[in-house]
């Protein structure tokens, strides 16, 4: 079967990591016109780079949790894409192959577009100053996430990967974030589950909603799919 993971920032609440919008998320603490937006970079881009220098260091803080893992394990049986708008690695760190970032990935700093458009990365193992150069191109070097007020990445492989899948699951984001959100609107899958503790992000009756937290949910959506192969095995 063809399962898609559509997570966000919830995925990764049970390994510690604030989401942006819940009460004790990073915007509580945060202005994010300040650290991250496209404005705030040509403004002030030290306090952007400050901002996501701090948050790479305290990624190694941070484990994976069993939903991250269960997501991996599954990919043993089937083929799994996991789409996510988180800028962490804990997909990548659980195991995870397939994995596509639609904001960014913090363990990651670019160049600016050269002059034929193409972007250079690197590991994101030092701080980025201003004036921390690209090596090839010597444009200023910044994070790799897409900002507010930037267009997010990969919007054309997540879409042929969701009309494609048998299954997709969506996990742990408010779906406010634009066009990100958008990619799940209408699904195609025949089986559609969005995992959320949140009552009322019960947005849409084309999902099966399961009013869990990720590591409680992805378990029943685990279960679920055995399920499916024991009946499908017995027919
Ligand atoms: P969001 O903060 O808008 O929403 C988080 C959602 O997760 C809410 O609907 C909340 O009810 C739900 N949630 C809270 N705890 C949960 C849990 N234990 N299990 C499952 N769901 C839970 O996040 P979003 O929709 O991803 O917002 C988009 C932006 O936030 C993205 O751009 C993403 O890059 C960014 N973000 C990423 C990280 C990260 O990389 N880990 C962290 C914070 C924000």
């Amino acid at each position: 079967m063809r399962i898609v993971f559509f997570t966000g920032a919830g995925m990764s609440a049970e390994s510690g990591i604030p989401t942006y919008r819940d009460s004790d998320g990073l915007w509580e603490q945060h202005d994010p016109s300040e650290v991250a937006t496209s404005d705030a970079l040509e403004r002030n881009p030290q306090k952007v780079y400050d901002f996501f220098n701090a948050m790479t260091k305290r990624l190694k803080d941070y484990e994976p949790n069993a939903g991250h893992y269960a997501i991996a394990e599954l990919s043993k049986e089937h083929t799994v894409h996991v789409i996510t708008q988180n800028i962490d690695n804990l997909h990548e760190r659980a195991g995870s192959q397939d994995v596509l970032h639609l904001h960014g990935d913090l363990t990651l700093m670019r160049s600016e577009p050269d002059e034929d458009g193409s972007i250079r990365f690197y590991d994101y193992d030092q701080d980025i100053k201003v004036g921390s150069l690209c090596e090839t191109t010597k444009s200023q070097l910044r994070p790799y996430v897409v900002l507010f007020g930037e267009v997010p990445d990969n919007l054309g492989y997540a879409k042929n990967r969701i009309m494609r899948a048998d299954v997709l699951v969506i996990v742990g984001t408010s779906l406010q974030v634009y066009p990100a959100a958008s990619l799940v609107a209408a699904p195609k899958a025949k089986y559609v589950f969005l995992i959320n503790p949140d009552p009322e992000e019960n947005i849409s009756d084309d999902f099966r909603f399961i009013n869990k937290t990720a590591v409680e949910g992805i378990k029943e959506v685990v279960e679920f799919l055995s399920n499916l192969k024991e009946a499908e095995e017995e027919e």
